[in-house]
């Protein structure tokens, strides 16, 4: 919404209650989000969590305001994140997880419960990477789900075994895919993990039309396994030929 109001002319503040603005990414990952929307002219303050929306005496809204400073504004956009609802199925007496989400088997059957299946934005699922159950609220998996509890409700077999957390999406200029663990959520896990960031191109360097890309992979200890990975680029830009590498200390 941000880059499209600034496409058409607006000032555009977000505010942010997190440190910085696309917190799926690892937070020197999420930097390079934060310069390119910088870039095209979206101001935006992080730490800042809106408590009023202030309005005039038309109704019409003149400001949001924080708990420091007051941005006036014409027009307000929330974006504040999805939770499964799951009033009616709790009330029911349906069991749900740490997120809030029905809690069911592989088939997608709510657990205890033999004859109710549930999926979509209102389930929470397996995150194959950490062994814990998660919420992730995207049509990629309803869909999937759907086609699981259509078969079994139909008397085939199919399973839903899980997510490995990969989105992908566009920003500005900027193309971010992530899958896996951040590093924080390795952490979370008790992991002991390696982290190396490659400055690459998006194709070879003789090749026409190669744009930065930066891609940083997260790995176990030890044992090599793949935790994670994100990569932040730019289709049709300057070609940076030549790659850089980083790695960090053993954490
Ligand atoms: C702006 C936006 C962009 C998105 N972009 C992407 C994307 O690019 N890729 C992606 O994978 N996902 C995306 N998603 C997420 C995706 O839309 C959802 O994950 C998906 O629609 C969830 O499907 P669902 O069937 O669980 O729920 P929904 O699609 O929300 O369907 C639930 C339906 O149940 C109805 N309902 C609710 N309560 C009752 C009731 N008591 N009685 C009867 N009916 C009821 C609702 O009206 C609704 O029609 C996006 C979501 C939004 C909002």
């Amino acid at each position: 919404m941000a880059e499209a109001l600034v496409g058409r002319g607006y000032e555009v503040t977000v505010l942010n209650r997190s440190e910085q603005p696309m917190s799926t990414l690892d937070p020197d990952m999420g930097r390079l989000v934060h310069e390119a929307m910088n870039g095209m002219g979206i101001t935006t303050v992080s730490g800042a969590e809106v408590t009023k929306i202030l309005t005039g005496g038309d109704g019409r809204v003149r400001a949001v305001a924080t708990d420091g400073d007051t941005y006036p504004a014409d027009v307000v956009v929330l974006g504040l994140g999805v939770e499964p609802e799951t009033t009616l199925a709790r009330g029911a007496g349906l069991p749900v997880g740490a997120y809030g989400g029905l809690v069911t088997d592989l088939s997608l059957r709510v657990r205890g419960h033999d004859n109710i299946w549930a999926g979509g934005d209102c389930v929470e699922v397996l995150d194959l990477v950490s062994g814990r159950r998660r919420h992730i609220a995207l049509g990629t998996h309803a869909n999937k789900h759907g086609q699981v509890i259509g078969s079994n409700v139909g008397g085939d077999y199919a399973t839903f075994p899980g997510v490995v957390g990969t989105a992908v999406s566009k920003v500005c200029d900027l193309e971010i895919a992530r899958t896996g663990l951040r590093e924080k959520d390795a952490r979370a896990e008790g992991l002991q993990f390696v982290t190396a960031t490659i400055e690459s191109t998006s194709r070879a360097g003789y090749y026409p039309g190669a744009s930065p890309m930066t891609v940083k992979m997260t790995a176990e200890r030890r044992t090599g396994r793949l935790l994670g990975v994100q990569i932040v680029g730019r289709e049709g830009r300057a070609n940076a030929s030549t790659s850089r590498r980083s790695r960090s200390p053993p954490a």
